[in-house]
Order: structure tokens, then C-alpha cells, then sequence
């Protein structure tokens, strides 16, 4: 599950991270007062959707400024008016995809002078289970752009959990940086700058927030030095384990249901396992691994699924009822493919969720049902009874054939 900027900033400011002050607005009349409440002389303005790219990403509606969707601002007046500008339009950036995405929340906040942008992630890395650190001097742009051009740029490394974090990691991070060098030349000309001492204590409470609440990315992009010598958050970016989430409430309060998938989000609500995929077969299937078999013969014979689907094994006929439902909402679907093997779960009840659920949505595309197992005999029974146009299946393969040229005609 992912998170806003600004509530990802109001976590790590509780966990002593250096952040700006700011206001989230989510309607115009409130921009001026909230702007207000900063002190300048900077403000800024940014749109909050879940995605990134937003200072060079553009708005479809010419009313929006023809500006991206971070505006620096010098007056409580100007910021007013471009957080007025900014809500209700439709932001388009380079992780949007072309529908783009209705901002409905802006954040103002008290605006830096920045001296660096640096790039700060933690994430969970699979291959070697650990807790890893990248950081790279290349702050502000694409990381996966930096990857690819400059590598020698980045630096990354793992916590062992054993050990667990330890000013080491801290200090391994501001050389990276290149922090203490920094500081050096900034007291050769008699500014004191500390940049790499905030640079081991954020460390610590980024990694602090990261285990506590089950985090999967972190990422400050950019991380900056101001013009004062300061470390500050600019952006941040978290994103939390979902199988987690039953332990932390108050993440779990800060979910957005309007900037995820409908889809998605109306199986989430029935502890369905579904991924909306860019193909025309939709599939409901039983099991994880049947559901990835029924998704590989579709593409074996021709054909692309619309989705992933596991209704699990103990599915009832009501949460049937709602994947059939979702599967139709989507209107890439030509074509419907049930494969239900019966282990835990019985053919009857399938066959009568997909009668249910036909007789509330209706059926306008075809339907194929491979049914085997526990009451298979009731389960086809109940379906060829039922009137619909169900063509029905032997096998896996004959299923797949059969969608496919359904389909594809
Ligand atoms: P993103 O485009 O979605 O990643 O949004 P960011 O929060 O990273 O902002 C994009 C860019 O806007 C940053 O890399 C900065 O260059 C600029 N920016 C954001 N906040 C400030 C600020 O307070 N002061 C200045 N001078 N620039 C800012
Ligand atoms: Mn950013």
C-alpha cells in the first residue's frame, strides 16, 4: 500500500526526520489560509497523487497554468492561487501512464534554497533478505536513469538483521554522499555545517520508521543540503507491506482508496487475490498456482488474460458472486475463463456464484467453465439447468482452445 508525500513526511517528522513545515488542502477556499500558516519567503506548491514525476509531469486542462505539478511560489497569494489551479484537473507524468490522475489533494509547504539534491532509498531486498541502503550524489532525477548511465554513482548496501543497524551505516551513507568532505570545505571558509552528523541520525530514524511499521520502500528523491547547510526530506515516497497492515491501524488510515485500481480495490474488500492485467480472457480460477497454469495455456493458445485471479479455497458463493462481478466491470474483457479444480472448495457452489452473479450483471461475452473435483457432477448439472450460455469444458487445454477461439472467433 502507498501513501501520500505529506503523509509519509508527518511519519518521518514523528520519527525526528528533518521535514519542512506544510498543509495538506484538499479544497481551493482553504489554500489561502493554509499558505497563511507557513512563513516564506518560499512556498510550494505539489500535487499529492500516488506517482512520481510530478515537477516535470503536465496537466490535460489548459485552466491548470501549463506548469507541472511542484510550483515554487513567492507570495501566501500566488501559492493560494496555484493550489487553486492544481485540484480537480489531471495531472500526467512519466508514471501515470497517459489516463493521468486527478489530483484532489495539494500540499504546501515552506519552500528550501538548495545547495544539493541526493537520493536516499531503503527497501527490502529479496536476493539477500536484508534491509538494504541505495544512495546516490545524483538526487532529483530518475534512479533507474542514473543506474543506466552512471552506476559508479550509486552505492548500495545491507543491514544484517542480526546486528541490526549501528552508526557504521550512518557514516557509510554521508561518505557516499560525499558529506564530510562537504563539511570540511564548508568550515575551511568558516561556516559551520554538520551535514554529516544529521546524515547518521537520519539514517537511523529512516531505518527506525522503515522496521517499525513494516515499510517495503522508503525513498527520498531528492534528499537536499540547503543553502544553510541543513539535510531536509524534499520528497518521500513509502510504501507498506499489505500482509502487514492488520498490525498497524494507523497506516492503514492513511490508505486512499481513490488512487488505487477499482478493481483491485473492490478485491481487496472481499480477500480476493486479483491483478488487473492488459488482456482480453478473464479468468477466475482457485488456487495461486492453478490461476498462473490457466493464465500460461491462454497465452500458449493465442490468447492474453484480462487478469489474475485466485478466489482461494474456502471462496463462498458470495465471493464468487463479487470476482465475477469485477471481472465484467472491465471492459477490455472479450471473453470469460472459469477453471475450477474442487478441492476444499466445491463445484456446486462455483456454479451457483456464476448463476447469481450472471443474473445481477447479466453475460455479454462468452463463458467457458472447466469444472473438476468435489461435486463436479451437481456443479455442471446446476449450470445446464440454469439456461445460460455456458460452454463447457473437459480439461485445461480444451478450456483454453475453446476461450481462445471464442474470442478471436
Ligand atoms: P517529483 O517530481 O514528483 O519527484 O517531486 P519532488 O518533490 O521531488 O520535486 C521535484 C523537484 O522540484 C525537486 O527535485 C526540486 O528540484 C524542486 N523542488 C521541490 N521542492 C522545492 C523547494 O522547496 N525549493 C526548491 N528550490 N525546489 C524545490
Ligand atoms: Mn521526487
Amino acid at each position: 500500500m502507498n501513501i501520500h508525500e505529506y503523509q509519509a513526511k508527518q511519519l518521518l517528522k514523528s520519527y525526528g526526520a528533518p521535514v519542512a513545515e506544510g498543509r495538506v488542502v484538499l479544497r481551493a477556499e482553504e489554500a489561502k489560509r493554509a499558505a497563511g500558516e507557513l512563513d516564506g519567503p518560499i512556498w510550494v506548491v505539489k500535487a499529492q497523487i500516488h506517482a512520481g514525476g510530478r515537477g516535470k509531469g503536465r496537466f490535460k486542462e489548459p485552466e491548470a497554468g501549463g506548469k507541472g505539478g511542484v510550483r515554487i511560489c513567492r507570495s501566501v497569494e500566488e501559492a493560494a492561487e496555484e493550489a487553486e489551479r492544481m485540484l480537480g484537473r489531471t495531472l500526467v507524468t512519466e508514471q501515470t501512464g497517459p489516463a493521468g490522475r486527478t489530483v484532489n489533494r495539494v500540499y504546501i509547504e515552506e519552500g528550501a534554497e538548495i545547495a544539493r539534491e541526493f537520493y536516499l532509498s531503503l527497501l527490502v531486498d529479496r536476493k539477500t533478505s536484508r534491509i538494504s541502503f541505495v544512495v546516490s550524489t545524483e538526487g532529483g532525477m530518475d534512479i533507474e536513469q542514473v543506474a543506466h548511465d552512471t552506476p559508479e554513482r550509486i552505492a548500495t548496501f545491507g543491514v544484517d538483521p542480526a546486528t541490526g543497524l549501528s552508526g557504521f551505516h550512518g557514516a557509510k551513507v554521508a561518505a557516499a554522499l560525499g558529506l564530510y568532505d562537504l563539511d570540511r570545505a564548508a568550515a575551511a571558509q568558516g561556516r559551520q555545517q554538520r551535514s554529516a552528523k544529521q546524515c547518521v541520525r537520519l539514517v537511523e530514524s529512516l531505518y527506525r520508521a522503515f522496521v517499525d511499521k513494516d515499510a517495503e520502500l522508503l525513498e527520498i528523491n531528492p534528499l537536499i543540503l540547503t543553502a544553510g547547510g541543513d539535510l531536509r526530506v524534499l520528497d518521500a515516497k513509502m510504501r507498506f507491506d499489505a500482509n502487514a497492515l492488520y498490525r498497524h491501524p494507523d497506516i492503514l488510515a492513511l490508505r486512499d482508496e481513490s488512487e488505487e485500481d477499482p478493481k483491485e480495490l473492490a478485491a481487496s474488500k472481499f480477500d480476493l487475490n486479483y491483478i488487473a492485467l492488459d488482456g482480453e480472457i478473464g479468468c477466475m480460477v482457485n488456487g495461486a498456482g492453478l490461476a498462473m497454469a490457466t493464465m500460461d495455456i491462454i497465452k500458449l493458445y493465442g490468447g492474453e488474460p484480462a487478469n489474475f485471479l485466485d478466489v482461494g479455497g474456502g471462496a463462498t458463493k458470495e465471493k464468487v458472486t463479487e470476482a465475477f462481478k469485477i471481472i465484467t466491470s472491465d471492459p477490455k474483457v472479450k471473453g470469460i475463463l472459469v477453471n475450477i479444480f474442487g478441492g476444499i472448495m466445491r463445484c456446486d457452489i462455483i456454479a451457483e456464484g456464476i448463476i447469481a452473479a450472471v443474473r445481477e450483471v447479466g453475460l455479454k461475452v462468452p463463458l467457458v467453465v472447466r469444472l473438476e473435483g468435489t461435486n463436479v457432477e451437481l456443479g455442471r448439472k446446476i449450470l445446464a439447468e440454469s439456461g445460460l450460455n455456458v460452454i463447457a469444458a473437459d480439461d485445461l487445454a480444451d478450456a483454453a482452445k475453446k476461450i481462445v477461439k471464442a474470442v478471436k472467433g
